[in-house]
């Protein structure tokens, strides 16, 4: 790849130029063009759309036996393994993420695939107990073609997460990766295409959410969108469906409260908090951006929290040592520095960060440092949105009652973290605090085989998990008759509805 060229995009596995505007992916670290290409069109759309419902309908892979799609998948996550520095690499270049994340978030896509490919070969059907002359049965089939509409915050991982289990379940699948990060989805695709997928049943469509996104959500052909990104964009998403009668996931914001007890082991506590809110810039919806401390001990806590974080190292994402890149965009930064002006307008006092670092590597990229503001209540606007930035605001409580008041007081319900040394006191607000993930003594920790979503205004539905398949697939229910007789009828009594 090089830059004069204009890359190609897939629609249903033809690579060729996109019919919108041709514009560059930039790195953040310096602004610089890392790829360009032409966004796709409407029309463009159709294609892929009408394309990968033929695969579906025509390419025989909603047929295959499941361990024969699994075999495909096997393979896709050999070949990410295969090329993963390669991958991590542009990952970098295309959201400015550290590179130790970049190859975590590879090391995960291929995870994905593989677990998906176990969850297709394993994957019960079942005979349900009968209660008259029949065999019954709830079987599972493939929905068509499903939209994947991906942010720009974990690219690969996130279009894994949707790629694999709906290819997995039978189906075709058109992915609309965020504008900005568009390079890693065309990766997959290429992948795909060479462990063998059929052609026409991945496409990729880089460019504005409004016009493909859309358009794409509210295409007859499209049976199920799976998205994640804003709460605004999710809402306008299922309004679209609620018309179509169509099923969504929806993996939207946060703004997860961090709880630490007066009996947390600080060491961890400190650690968990930081990385919690600070790794990948404060870039990820479970981003633990409100930290709630016991008030004894508050001032020891907090002098700890803010000694470690100033030595957080911000700078170039290339460097193996680098704990926080750039943020993704110039706009982006300028949108984290209006909350925390907002914050400081609402009586929040700056312990650290909160102004642009100047000098070398900063002066080219969009770097912002960690910032902890304190003096702020749970009500107000800063504690209230999701700022999606390495900004943390913390505030003392008195007691768990409060506490838990305050923690579920968020139209978010993503996730949580509590530090505590008492097993049972971590049980019980585990269990009281609403969020779709709580972390114990932990924070930001994944498994692929444990369901992750979120409440509320957090999202709609599960991904991961063995079931996560399911989610692409329509559920049937079958009756063998096995009657030695006719069915009875008027004034005899029948098997139906006992
Ligand atoms: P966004 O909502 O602006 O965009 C997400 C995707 O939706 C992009 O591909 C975008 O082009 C597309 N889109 C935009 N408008 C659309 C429309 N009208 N119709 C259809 N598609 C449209 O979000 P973003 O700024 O890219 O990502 C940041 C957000 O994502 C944050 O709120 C973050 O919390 C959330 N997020 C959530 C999770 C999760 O798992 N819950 C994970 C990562 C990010």
């Amino acid at each position: 790849m090089t830059l004069e060229q204009t890359l190609p995009i897939c629609i249903a596995g033809d690579w060729r130029l996109g019919r919108g505007e041709r514009y560059a992916t930039c790195y953040p670290a310096t602004g610089e063009a890392v790829a360009w290409l032409n966004a796709a069109s409407v029309d463009d759309v159709e294609d892929a759309v009408q394309g990968a419902h033929q695969a579906f309908l025509h390419s025989g892979w909603a047929q295959r036996k499941p361990h024969e799609r699994a075999s495909v998948l096997y393979r896709i996550a050999e070949l990410i393994r295969a090329r993963s520095e390669e991958l991590a690499q542009l990952q970098r270049q295309d959201n400015g993420k550290p590179i130790n994340e970049t190859r975590a978030l590879v090391a995960s896509a291929a995870g994905t695939f593989q677990f998906f490919a176990a969850a297709c070969e394993t994957l019960e059907e079942t005979i349900t107990p009968s209660r008259g002359d029949f065999v019954s049965m709830s079987v599972y089939e493939p929905m068509g073609v499903i939209a994947a509409i991906t942010p720009w915050n974990s690219p690969i991982a996130s279009e894994a997460q949707k790629v694999a289990p709906a290819l997995a379940a039978g189906n075709a699948v058109v992915i609309k990766p965020a504008e900005i990060t568009p390079l890693m989805a065309l990766q997959l695709a290429q992948i795909c295409e060479e462990a063998g997928l059929p052609k026409g049943l991945l496409s990729v469509l880089p460019g504005k959410g409004s016009l493909l996104g859309d358009a794409l959500t509210r295409h007859p052909l499209v049976k199920r969108v799976s998205f994640t990104g804003g709460t605004k964009t999710g809402k306008h998403i299922a309004h679209i469906a609620a018309d179509k009668m169509m099923p969504v996931s929806l993996e939207l914001g946060g703004k997860s409260p961090t709880i630490v007890l007066d009996d947390a082991d600080l060491d961890h506590a400190v650690a968990g908090v930081l990385y919690g809110i600070f790794s990948s810039s404060g870039e990820a919806c479970i981003a633990g951006s409100r930290l709630f401390v016991a008030r004894a001990l508050y001032e020891p806590f907090m002098a700890r929290l803010v000694a470690a974080a100033a030595e957080l190292r911000v700078g170039d994402p290339a460097d193996e040592r680098t704990q926080m890149g750039p943020l993704i965009s110039a706009a982006h930064r300028e949108s984290v520095e209006r909350y925390v002006a907002l914050g400081v307008a609402e009586g929040g006092r700056l312990l650290l960060g909160g102004e642009r670092p100047s000098g070398s590597v900063y002066d080219q990229g969009y770097y912002y440092p960690p910032t902890i503001l304190e003096g702020l209540s749970n009500s107000q606007q800063v504690c209230q949105e999701e700022i999606f930035g390495p900004v943390l605001v913390a505030m003392p409580f008195d007691d768990e009652a409060q506490l838990l008041e305050q923690a579920n007081d968020s139209l978010y319900a993503l996730a949580a973290g509590i530090w505590t040394r008492d097993y049972k006191r971590a049980w019980a607000l585990g269990r009281k605090i609403q969020a779709g993930t709580v972390w114990i003594n932990t924070y930001k920790q994944f498994s692929i085989s444990t369901p992750f979503g979120g409440w509320r205004d957090s999202g709609l539905g599960r991904e991961k998990g063995r079931l996560g398949i399911l989610q692409y697939m329509e559920q049937k229910s079958l009756y063998w008759g096995m009657n030695e007789q006719p069915l009875a009828w008027a004034g005899v009594q029948t098997e139906v509805g006992l």
